[in-house]
């Protein structure tokens, strides 16, 4: 199958990490030209080192802060002559005592994944519409269509979903779609770096770090494994290919059949 990504440029955010870097990594091979923005300056360097050959420009973006985000899309813009692929994919979780979980946490998190997004999406949409065309993809997660004990990172990811909506519905009529990924667990740094997810695990249960990430992939999802970051790149990459176009507004699993609704 084409995909129609040759010389499109995307722009992932949180590229210089697991489902982001996977991501960029996934498009350089369709020939896709990438924009990458992080936090994480020295990994962004790592990737674009990676991805030798492919057309890569990178900036340290904070995308919880709008003035970075503007000035990372006019650069985009100015150095590529267009925009035609965004990938809403920066993020972070916490599992949290739900009777204290705190509220400034709780707001940096709909920074980074709510508002962030929905910045950046309304920041690309006048490029989308001089081209006549383009596609965003929001990583929303499992834990926004059922919950996963993580609060403001369940409801946040529920959010992701309604915004895709929302903006599949809006775009629909300039010829962009909107869709999210869904992923399960997926196995990335969030999982093993510390004071992430497994630590964070491994304090609730009890267990070992190793054992209790092993223990929640075999006692909570139907494939026994996590994700690899591949086969969410994979998905994303084709909901903004040539061929999904005409797919919109959908919140799409990758999850190992993890999720037991039928939506
Ligand atoms: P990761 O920690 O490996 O990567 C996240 C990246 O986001 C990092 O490079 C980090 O530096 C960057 N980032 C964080 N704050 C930022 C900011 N303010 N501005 C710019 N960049 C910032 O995590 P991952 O597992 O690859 O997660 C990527 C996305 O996938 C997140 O939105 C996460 O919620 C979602 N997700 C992950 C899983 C999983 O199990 N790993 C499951 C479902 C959804």
């Amino acid at each position: 199958m084409n995909l129609g990504l040759q010389n499109r440029v995307v722009i992932v955010t949180g590229a210089a990490s697991g489902i982001g870097k996977a991501v960029a990594t996934a498009y350089a091979s369709e020939g896709a030209i990438l924009a990458l923005a992080d936090i994480n300056l020295a990994g962004l360097q790592a990737v674009k080192k990676a991805l030798k050959g492919a057309k890569v420009y990178i900036e340290e973006v904070d995308v919880t802060k709008e003035a970075a985000c503007k000035k990372f899309i006019e650069n985009v813009a100015k150095k590529f002559g267009k925009i035609d692929v965004l990938v809403n994919n920066a993020g972070t979780a916490l599992m949290g005592d739900m009777e204290k979980f705190p509220e400034k946490i709780f707001r940096q998190h709909a920074e980074l994944m709510m508002y962030a997004p929905v910045r950046l999406t309304q920041l690309c949409i006048p490029h989308f519409k001089k081209n006549g065309w383009g596609s965003v993809v929001n990583t929303a997660s499992i834990f926004g269509k059922q919950p996963g004990g993580l609060l403001s990172y369940d409801t946040i990811k529920a959010a992701d979903i309604m915004i895709t909506k929302d903006f599949s519905s809006y775009c629909a009529a300039f010829n962009v779609n909107v869709n999210a990924v869904c992923p399960g667990p997926v196995d990335t740094p969030l999982w093993h770096e510390k004071g992430q997810l497994g630590d964070q695990l491994a304090k609730a249960t009890g267990m070992k770090k190793d054992e209790a990430i092993d223990w929640f992939a075999k006692t909570n999802i139907p494939m026994g494994r996590y994700a690899k970051a591949e086969e969410i790149a994979n998905a994303v990459v084709f909901l903004t290919s040539e061929p999904a176009h005409y797919i919109t507004g959908v919140a799409l699993n990758v999850d190992g059949g993890m999720v037991k609704s039928l939506i």
